[in-house]
């Protein structure tokens, strides 16, 4: 490849999934020169996270952004159920939130992402290329000061004050940047798929409890967006008994009809997430800050992935769009992020480990063939507590709140 002209700006961001949109929105929305890289051409995957949750609608009502985001298509759910022992239980109330939209919001990510970036490239100072793949870092010096990017006419180097890793869970910003990262519990898989959604099909289901668990549907208007999660096996295996044996392994937990499942033609129907729970001993280097599932992969318990890399955005842009904005930018802002953000991730990635050894505690007692985990029990018994896991899923551990613009 031959290298084509090269880029100055003042942060450039590497991926443009929620987080290192939301950040490139509010960088330039406080005068800052940003400029976002993406490797896809466009927004457009699918199982990705869709789940817009209280928090997020907060950040985007603090914009004065809600309205307009709202009139895209979603569905809304304002608790989350499980089916237990036949009778359906609330596992998550979000009805006493102190917020103002007390629901999550499902809507495919790429509306979702389509929706920030049209809205970031109002600003003059915002930048997105796409069909960018990060392919290294440049350094001078012990400090990060760009990226070097593939694009279809060349390489090309992005020269920044900061570098964000946004790029996911298989970040290449923190492997090149040598970032130690700490893995939590026993990688698992979700197999997700689609089916269509039909007349007399359930209500408001969102998991499956009791003899019918292990089986995740949301609701996405004219289909259910199904995780299947696999349990003492692995999906190599599954694959190797063949797309019957599945449809089958799926249709005994489901509570749709068994003849849907033949709308699973072959295993090219499904994707595979392998779910790991990591983070970064420390966040940054001098010129460079990780955020969202390149700095803290997530479990998919609680659909708070996304969310977590928005709140990570906004308390990015707090602390560090002034120092940006006058070019003094120091190590001591990056550190600050990280200590802002620390505590919500590792409470919540403690809370996900917890929920999932109590399951895995059950299941090799063999508790699952007479009920639920117990964390599904104790909800049930007690209804407080579907506020409490509202709360906590719906808002998080430390909810980032957006400054007001003074520039
Ligand atoms: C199947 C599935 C289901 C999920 N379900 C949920 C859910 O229901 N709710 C929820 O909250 N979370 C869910 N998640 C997790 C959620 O999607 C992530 O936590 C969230 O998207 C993290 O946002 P992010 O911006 O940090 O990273 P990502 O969304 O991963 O975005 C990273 C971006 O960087 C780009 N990129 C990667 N490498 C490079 C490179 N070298 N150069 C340039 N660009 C690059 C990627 O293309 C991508 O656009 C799910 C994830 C998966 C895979």
């Amino acid at each position: 490849m031959n290298q084509i002209s090269d880029i100055t700006t003042t942060c450039v961001i590497a991926g443009a999934g929620p987080g290192g949109l939301m950040l490139g929105l509010l960088l330039a929305r406080a005068g800052v020169d940003v400029t976002v890289v993406e490797k896809h051409a466009d927004f457009l995957r699918d199982f990705r996270g869709d789940t817009i949750h209280p928090s997020t609608l907060e950040v985007m009502e603090e914009l004065g952004l809600v309205e307009q985001f709202l009139e895209l298509p979603h569905t809304r759910a304002p608790k989350l159920t499980a089916e237990m022992a036949g009778e359906t239980i609330t596992m998550a109330d979000f009805s006493r939130l102190p917020v103002k939209h007390r629901f999550i919001a499902f809507m495919p990510q790429w509306d979702f992402l389509n929706f920030l970036s049209a809205q970031a490239s109002g600003y003059p100072n915002f930048r997105l290329l796409t069909q960018a793949r990060v392919a290294d870092l440049i350094e001078a010096k012990g400090r990060v000061t760009g990226l070097c990017v593939e694009t279809p006419d060349g390489i090309v180097e992005i020269h920044a004050q900061l570098v964000i890793g946004a790029d996911g869970r298989n970040s290449v910003v923190r492997e090149k940047a040598g970032l130690t990262v700490e893995s939590f519990g026993e990688p698992s898989e979700v197999v997700w798929m689609k089916l269509s959604k039909q007349p007399g099909d359930p209500n408001e289901v969102m998991g499956h409890a009791g003899p019918r668990q292990g089986l995740v549907l949301i609701d996405r208007g004219d289909y259910w967006q199904c995780g299947f999660v696999v349990r003492r096996t692995t999906f190599v295996d599954i694959q190797q008994k063949g797309i019957e044996a599945f449809r089958q392994g799926v249709a005994a937990i489901s509570p749709l009809p068994a003849d849907r499942m033949q709308e699973i033609r072959s295993f090219d129907d499904t994707s595979l997430l392998v779910v790991r729970i990591d983070r970064l001993t420390q966040w940054w280097r001098p010129g460079l800050l990780c955020i969202g599932d390149a700095a803290h992969a997530m479990s998919p318990i609680g659909g708070v992935g996304v969310n977590l890399a928005i709140q990570d955005a906004v308390a990015a842009a707090n602390i560090l769009g002034q120092p940006l904005r006058e070019g003094r930018l120091a190590d001591a802002d990056l550190a600050a992020v990280q200590r802002r953000r620390s505590f919500p991730t590792k409470a919540t990635q403690k809370l996900q480990l917890m929920m999932r050894s109590s399951r895995r505690k059950d299941e090799t007692t063999e508790k699952t063939a007479k009920g639920p985990p117990a964390f599904i029990r104790g909800i049930a018994r007690w209804p407080v507590l579907a506020h409490v896991a509202g709360r906590l899923m719906g808002l998080g551990f430390r909810m980032e709140h957006v400054r007001p613009n003074r520039r």
